[in-house]
């Protein structure tokens, strides 16, 4: 096999180059998972009654390694990241994976592509474990069998020119997810899902939209694919897990760094309401989304209805700042991992 030239990756747009090497393992009900291997990356073969293509049972995950100024490479609490799959799984009635398993065989597949993890500011290897319904089947059940694959992808730097805030719209037509649904879910229907808006959303100038809750279009659950989170009048808040909102790693951990300095943090359901009114007092300090890719999106305006919120001078706040430079600097070796959250 001849690997592939390693490509400019300040070139390379999100998601589009892959490494030459794929990991790979099967599930049967008889055999379980079974067969785990690491292969040269290639297509799959499937049949055009593979359940997959039909009744979308499948669930991802996206995590990233980073290389370190002394050359080691980081992986970011990716314990989490099969906890949060098997959860996933669970609601997609898809059979649990051995989360150390596939971390070991994680691990033995970053080292083998090592050499793709790229080197400068901001830029990493970016990694989606995935599983797919394989059983070759029309009828509406649970498949028999399944594929989990994990596949690399090495990523630019999100903020080339330094962080960015953006502007988002709140959403009243679309809904993301709601309780008892699959937005707790790392499922792909949730994603397709919510092109419309963001097709919307970008035709109209903004990054991204604002998701409310799918009953009363009241309370506010995510912005785009992040967890979001403001500060009011000092307090940092970040809707409650309701059930309908995806448990970001990214929000967990800011969560806990916020705590750790002794800044008040609540997670609270938030209605559009009471933003406006704190923002009509002067009390919205800051807004942010926070994920995997951006590490910290800041929303530097943000429209409901006919109400424009300005947050902060449309500039990046203290916090959003200072969170942004822990996280990053824990996640590329700069700084200090008091929480051992890379390994
Ligand atoms: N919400 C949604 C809907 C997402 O897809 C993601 C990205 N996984 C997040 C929030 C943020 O999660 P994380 O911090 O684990 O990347």
């Amino acid at each position: 096999m001849h690997p592939k030239e390693k490509p400019d990756v300040n070139k390379v747009k999100f998601g589009s180059v892959f490494t030459d090497h794929m990991f790979k393992m099967n599930y049967t009900v008889n055999k379980g998972w079974h067969d785990p291997k690491i292969i040269p990356y290639q297509p799959v073969t499937l049949d055009p009654a593979a359940m997959i293509f039909h009744y979308g049972q499948t669930v991802f995950e996206g995590l990233k390694a980073y290389r370190t100024e002394d050359d080691q490479i980081l992986l970011f609490r990716p314990d989490q990241n099969f906890q949060r799959l098997n959860r996933s799984s669970e609601r997609l009635s898809i059979p649990h994976v051995d989360e150390e398993e596939v971390l070991y065989y994680l691990k033995q597949l970053i080292a083998l592509e090592k050499e793709w993890v790229p080197k400068g500011e901001g830029t990493s290897l970016y990694i989606r474990p995935f599983i797919i319904a394989t059983e070759n089947n029309l009828s509406v059940h649970p498949s028999a069998c399944y594929t989990f694959m994990i596949i690399l992808s090495p990523v630019a730097a999100y903020y080339p020119e330094g962080i960015n805030p953006v502007r988002i719209y709140v959403e009243e037509n679309f809904t993301r997810a709601v309780k008892g649904g699959t937005g707790t879910a790392k499922t792909a229907g949730n994603y397709s899902a919510a092109y419309n808006a963001q097709n919307e959303a970008t035709k109209q100038g903004f990054s991204q939209v604002l998701w409310l809750d799918g009953v009363e279009k009241k309370y506010i659950e995510e912005v785009g694919s992040m967890n979001v989170f403001f500060k009011i009048n000092g307090e940092i808040v970040t809707p409650a897990l309701n059930g309908s909102i995806l448990e970001g790693i990214t929000r967990k951990s800011m969560i806990e760094l916020l705590k750790s300095w002794d800044m008040p943090v609540v997670e609270k359901r938030l209605s559009m309401d009471e933003l406006l009114e704190a923002y009509n007092q002067g009390l919205l300090e800051e807004a942010f989304g926070t994920g995997t890719a951006a590490v910290i999106s800041p929303i530097g305006e943000l429209i409901w209805r006919d109400q424009k919120m300005k947050i902060n001078g449309g500039e990046t706040g203290n916090v959003s700042k200072r969170l942004y430079d822990t996280l990053t600097g824990i996640q590329t070796g700069k700084k200090a991992d008091s929480f051992n959250w890379t390994i």
